[in-house]
């Protein structure tokens, strides 16, 4: 049976694997179809694109943005999406500006507690534009600092910890508006991570497309908590491993398959989308 991986990372946010690593993965792993979903970025989905060609591997360009609605933080994953949009380019920019400064932030922070993390050789390791946490945890661990990512987050990374800055996101409403005007389907990253079930009819309301109901960190009683709200709500069903290649133990990828019908129903409420507004 044809599957799925639609939640993918690579070097260019908080994954290990390039784009070109990736695909061989994900051959390795049979899988038919693959989304790129880098943090509040789609600058490897060109890459990917073009790897994925070369092995005849379907690829969808997406991103996961950063958002918040209500005080909460969540995903919003974007799918099939026109990776020159400009107001898409323009937006995430600012946000990646947002996440380089709080680099530094973080590293103060750091420092101030005697620990001698060099900002500069956070921002080597991490060579990205939309650098995070891990940075900045394997850039201790590079610098015998700590000894692995669960100690940089628990002792400093951590909601509550001393090195943990907030980050200015943008609004899961403007997220999801970011998304569609630049020809995508907007989807909320795993939910059963968040445990924000609350804020469902309010993104439903927004116009949210879908939601990830298969995911690496969800049970399978979670899994199906989230299949009955989709049909609730008449979402679509999406699932990806989030791997983040090989920053813990094993990579992720081949976790999660996604049957194949999934995204046919994507591809379908897409293009029904792009046949009403041009008519
Ligand atoms: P950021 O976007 O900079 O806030 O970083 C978030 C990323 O950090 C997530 O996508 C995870 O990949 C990773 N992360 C969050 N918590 C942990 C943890 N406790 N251990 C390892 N990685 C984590
Ligand atoms: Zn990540
Ligand atoms: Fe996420
Ligand atoms: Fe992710």
């Amino acid at each position: 049976m044809k599957s799925a991986d639609l939640h993918l990372h690579t070097i260019f946010s908080d994954g290990t694997f390039s784009p070109e690593e990736l695909v061989l993965q994900a051959q390795k792993n049979g899988l038919a179809c693959i989304a790129l979903t880098d943090h509040d970025t789609v600058e490897g989905c060109a890459h990917a694109a073009a790897a994925c060609a070369a092995v005849k591997m379907e690829f969808i360009p997406g991103t996961e943005l950063t958002a918040e609605l209500a005080d909460t933080e969540l995903h919003v994953l974007g799918y099939f999406l026109d990776t020159q949009n400009e107001q898409l380019l323009t937006e995430i920019a600012k946000f990646q500006i947002v996440r380089q400064n709080r680099i530094h932030e973080m590293v103060a922070c750091i420092n101030e507690l005697n620990v001698p993390l060099k900002v500069d050789d956070v921002f080597a390791l991490a060579n990205c534009k939309s650098p995070g946490r891990p940075h900045v945890a394997r850039a201790m661990i590079k610098a015998g600092l700590v000894r692995n990512l669960d100690e940089a987050f628990e002792r400093f990374l951590k909601k509550g910890r001393p090195a943990w800055v907030p980050k200015a996101k943008m609004s899961a409403l403007e997220g999801i508006e970011l998304i569609h005007q630049a020809g995508g389907l907007a989807v909320m990253a795993h939910p059963g991570l968040n445990r924000t079930d609350e804020i469902i009819p309010a993104l439903v309301d927004a116009g949210m497309d879908g939601i990830e109901c298969f995911h690496t960190k969800h049970s399978t009683a979670t899994s199906e908590r989230y299949l009955q709200i989709a049909e609730k709500y008449n979402l679509l069903v999406t699932g990806g491993s989030d791997c983040h290649g090989f920053s813990k133990n094993k990579p992720l990828i081949g976790t999660v398959k996604l049957p194949y019908e999934y995204v046919e129903k994507m591809k379908e409420t897409r293009i029904s989308r792009i046949t009403t507004n041009s008519n």
